[in-house]
């Protein structure tokens, strides 16, 4: 092995398309003694399609622990893990951060792969403007307390990413509308699968969008928010309504894209921009 060998490397692993193993990654899997992964059976496939012939340490959401234990007693002996989740980065909505915290407690070393993750996946192809972006993973199940929890976030200026499953989606989004009111919602589906689907619109419209099709309620989601429109005259909905005016576009066009890009009013847009026109 050409890396580092007594090291936990936490080794993201592909969302759907297998091509999207990285080669370190593959090398790490293929190389190391010990891989710990959330569920062996899962995971089993793409190990054999590797030829990896480490052996498995079970390591899911209800034993980090004693996982942890035994990832460290490895790393003592100077033998190297690789630590895998079903799919996606380890850590990330996913078990892992209490193994990590618990072998650098021990003074062992943690070497992280950069590889496949949703959100970063989603948010590179919402095409929302927002500057910055906070990463929620999983709303709660319960809707009081989903509904709580998107309350909470309502002042966020920052896009919002979400994780969701397929038989919450109509909820969720339903929650979403009625909380946050104008925005723009990016619905990414089935990220790298042969279904993948990426579809940006009015919150407003989200939910029935969703319903026309069931299709479109079927597998994995992340679900992207712009965040929430400024006031004021510097606000992202005013900046991309200047950027497109001044691209030359008619007042009603500019008014409706900027709404649809930032989520801000269309009608308050449409106003403004007949002022700024006119200035
Ligand atoms: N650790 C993973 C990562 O790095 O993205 C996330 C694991 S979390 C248990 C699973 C959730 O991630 C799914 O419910 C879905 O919200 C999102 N997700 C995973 N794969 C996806 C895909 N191919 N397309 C869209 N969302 C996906």
């Amino acid at each position: 092995m050409t890396e580092e060998s007594a090291a936990l490397y936490v080794v993201p692993t592909p969302l759907g398309n297998l091509a999207d193993l990285t080669r370190r990654a593959e090398e790490i899997l293929r190389t190391v003694p010990w891989i710990a992964a959330e569920d062996t059976r899962h995971s089993g496939p793409l190990l054999k399609q590797l030829g990896a012939p480490a052996r498995t340490i079970p390591a899911h959401q209800h034993n980090e622990h004693e996982a942890a234990a035994r990832i460290v007693e490895k790393l003592r002996s100077g033998e190297a893990v690789a630590l895998i989740s079903d799919a996606g980065t380890p850590g990330i909505s996913d078990p892992g951060a209490r193994i990590v915290a618990a072998v650098r407690a021990a003074g062992c070393k943690v070497v992280p792969l950069p590889g496949p993750c949703a959100a970063t996946t989603a948010l590179s192809a919402s095409g929302l403007l927002d500057e910055h972006f906070l990463f929620y993973g999983f709303l709660p199940s319960k809707g009081g307390q989903r509904r709580q929890a998107l309350e909470a976030l309502r002042e966020q200026s920052c896009a919002l990413v979400f994780y969701e499953a397929p038989h919450r989606v109509l909820e969720t989004v339903e929650d979403m509308a009625t909380v946050f009111g104008e925005r723009t919602l990016v619905i990414a589906r089935e990220l790298t699968k042969l279904f993948e689907s990426i579809h940006s619109l009015p919150l407003a419209e989200a939910l029935d969008w969703l319903k026309e099709d069931a299709n479109r309620q079927r597998g994995e989601f992340v679900l992207m928010l712009s965040g929430a429109p400024a006031e004021t005259e510097s606000g992202e909905g005013e900046r991309v309504l200047k950027l497109l005016l001044a691209e030359g576009l008619p007042v009603k066009q500019a008014a409706k894209l900027a709404s649809t890009i930032t989520g801000a009013a269309k009608n308050a847009l449409y106003e403004r921009a007949l002022l700024l026109r006119r200035q």
